[in-house]
């Protein structure tokens, strides 16, 4: 059986980028970069004043001492967007505001608060020699971007910020990877869609809806294809069309039961199986293979039924796929170390990722254990935000240990190198 590094492996090797498509600025939040953003300009793409008060020339004060203080005339008033072709001299300033360009002769701005000034009196300031400084309050020309600089690297998740420099630079549409098909198709004779009554025997087809959501929360679009019966007949007809999308997702029916009739449908579908059995609890049971016909490929991935199997193998393997398709440069599932609340034991001899709570204490992130009792109980991943990675021959945990936690459905930026 694989180990989970492995198949994490196997599943980006088969795993192909989806075409390209050109977004506007408006909808590309939450979209990733397709290719690197270079400045148009430089930025700011003038000299400015970073305060409202007076720009003067710092050489103006020089040899006075640090008490001295220079009553200067006021020129001109420059608000942000006008133009001026005054100059300052020795004994003269310019009023300027936050914004406005920095008038020709000019090295700093003095911040009114700083100065003498009286609004009745506006042709005179009185500045001291220890409120200048060179370079005060002023923001050269491309100090934060030179022209030609790359403002945004290809792989780089767009949010309010990125969102707001691509505006900045009059850049309106932006390349990106389309956002993949998933198809999600559940299995089983039990189960019972929304909020119908139970029968002796029936279970509610949770599955469908947490995968469409986490496809969702992945950056994929979902395609809900209902409920196939363990049947032979409706299994063929959903997943042929199931494997029109760009991954079908199929739960239920991949162990080893009479009527898990997945993988030998699959099979004569013609989808060509990569592995089948993953060395970690829960999970074990999952089935990834991959079809291809007329330069289309879908992935697939038969999810064991069990909801909380379901969900962290989409964690692990799904949303992988997804992040390699959309052009994340580092798709893996990102790990970052939080300290047990309490100490656990764990048994067997799979590595088991298992339901905690993660929140941020005063020495860092701290998980607190959820009460769990195996892949069907989904109950307790409800009171969870992620899931440590629990190792037999590490055990048995201490308080205050530090695991692997991934989170679910979160992005957490991990530095692995500090
Ligand atoms: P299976 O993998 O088909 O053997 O199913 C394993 C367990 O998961 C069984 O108890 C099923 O009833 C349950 N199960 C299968 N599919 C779903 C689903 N879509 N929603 C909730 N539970 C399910
Ligand atoms: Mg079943």
């Amino acid at each position: 059986m694989l180990n989970v590094s492995d198949a994490v492996d196997a599943v980006l090797s088969e795993t192909h980028l989806t075409p390209l498509e050109t977004v506007s600025i408006e909808n590309s939040a939450g979209r990733i970069l397709a290719g690197e953003i270079l400045a148009s300009h430089d930025s700011p793409p003038f000299d400015k004043s970073l305060m409202d008060g007076f720009a003067v020339a710092s050489s103006s004060f020089e040899g006075q001492p640090d008490d001295g203080t220079i009553r200067m005339e006021v020129v001109a008033t420059l608000t942000a967007g006008q133009q001026c072709q005054l100059a300052v001299s020795r004994r003269t300033a310019i009023r300027i505001m936050t914004g406005a360009i920095l008038p020709a002769g000019a090295d700093c701005v003095v911040p009114i608060e700083q100065t003498i000034f009286d609004e009745q009196n506006p042709r005179e300031v009185s500045i001291s020699r220890s409120s200048v400084s060179p370079e005060a309050c002023v923001l050269r020309q491309g100090a934060a971007a030179k022209a030609g600089s790359c403002l945004l690297r290809e792989g780089r998740r767009i949010s309010a910020q990125q969102l707001a420099t691509l505006a900045e630079f009059g850049i309106d549409r932006i390349s990106v990877r389309q956002r993949p098909s998933v198809a999600v198709l559940a299995t089983g004779n039990e189960l019972v869609s929304g909020s119908q009554p139970l029968r002796p025997g029936q279970i509610r087809n949770s599955n469908e809806p947490m995968l469409i959501a986490q496809t969702r929360q992945s950056d994929g679009l979902p395609v809900a294809l209902g409920i196939a019966r363990d049947d032979q007949t409706e299994l063929r007809q959903r997943i042929q069309t199931g494997l029109q999308n760009d991954i079908l997702l199929l739960t239920g029916g991949v162990s080893a039961g009479t009527l898990d009739l997945v993988p030998a449908q699959l099979a004569e579908a013609g989808v060509r199986r990569v592995f089948h059995g993953i060395q970690m609890k829960p999970g074990k049971p999952l089935w990834f293979g991959v079809f291809e016909r007329d330069g289309h490929r879908c992935l697939v991935f038969g999810l064991p039924g069990n909801p909380v199997s379901s969900l962290v193998c989409f964690e692990l393997f799904v949303r992988t796929a997804i992040r390699k398709m959309i052009g994340y440069s580092d798709p893996k599932p990102q790990a970052c170390l939080a300290m047990l609340d309490q100490p656990i034991r764990v048994g067997g001899n799979r590595p088991v990722y298992h339901p905690v709570s993660v929140r941020a204490g005063r020495t860092g992130l701290r998980a607190e254990i959820i009460p769990w009792s195996g892949s069907s109980d989904l109950r307790a991943t409800a009171d969870a935000n992620a899931m440590a990675l629990l190792v037999p021959e590490h055990g048995p945990y201490n308080t205050d240990d530090r695991v692997p936690v991934f989170f679910w459905n979160t992005e957490l930026p991990v530095d692995s190198t500090r």
